[in-house]
């Protein structure tokens, strides 16, 4: 979509108007027949025809180029009026610096900077808005760290707020505790498991150690063992 023809200070030459919405040229785009377009008009024409809108030559998105230079240059140089001309600015300057003109301009409506607030404002009066913005926030003059937002504002009470962060901490806590017994226990129980195996596997080994004990001494039919029955009678 161009640029609105009545916008523009003194005569525009018919070679800088978009064939399509006969409106200064927006972003420009040059079919071979030299006919020139807005980049989205000769787009969205181009979805449905396969010719220049103009004179019907054959035309497809890969032969369109870039506006010869002194086109171009003529273009940049036009003078217009802000956008914003209804709501009071006076601004008029060339096509090539409108854009960054019309992003800083004051009378161009822009957001409230308060996340949440609705409100769409003019950019001159931002500030006064934001004096009385029901989004605007403010820490709590008691101290106790909350930061207020202006509609809650009546309704805040820094002790209820304590301490619904108490139980929400006494709670997170609580959580913590319960999972490091949890963990403990069972790090305790394969440990006692552990142990109890190794205290088989040992039993096993003494149980063995005193079968070949007593099969040495029979076998042995070694003196000492007799040498004692000996010395007790
Ligand atoms: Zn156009
Ligand atoms: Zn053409
Ligand atoms: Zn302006
Ligand atoms: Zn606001
Ligand atoms: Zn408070």
């Amino acid at each position: 979509m161009g640029y609105d023809i009545e916008r523009f200070v003194g005569y525009v030459n018919e070679g800088l108007l978009c064939c399509i919405c006969r409106d200064v040229l927006e972003d420009p785009l040059q079919a071979p027949c030299e006919h020139a377009f807005c980049t989205a008009c000769i787009h969205g024409w181009l979805v449905h025809h396969n010719n220049c809108p103009e004179d019907r030559q054959a035309l497809d998105m890969s032969v369109l180029r870039h506006l010869y230079r002194y086109m171009k240059n003529d273009l940049n140089r036009l003078q217009l009026h802000c956008k914003n001309g209804e709501r009071g600015c006076e601004m008029v300057c060339s096509l090539e610096s409108i854009d960054r003109h019309e992003r800083e301009c004051e009378y161009s409506q822009i957001p409230c900077s308060n996340a949440g607030c609705p409100v769409q404002i003019e950019r001159r009066n931002l500030d006064s808005h934001l004096a009385v913005c029901e989004y605007r926030s403010r820490e709590c003059p008691n101290g106790c760290g909350y930061t207020i937002l202006r509609a809650e504002d009546t309704q805040h009470n820094c002790v209820a707020e304590l301490r619904t962060e108490l139980e929400l901490l006494r709670s997170e806590m609580i959580c913590r505790v319960e999972e490091a017994k949890h963990e403990m226990e069972s790090r305790l129980d394969s440990q006692r498991r552990h142990m109890v195996q190794k205290e088989s596997l040992l039993q096993n080994e003494i149980e063995e150690l005193k079968y070949r004990t007593k099969r040495k001494t029979r076998q042995g039919g070694d003196g000492s063992a007799v040498m004692r029955m000996w010395t007790w009678t």
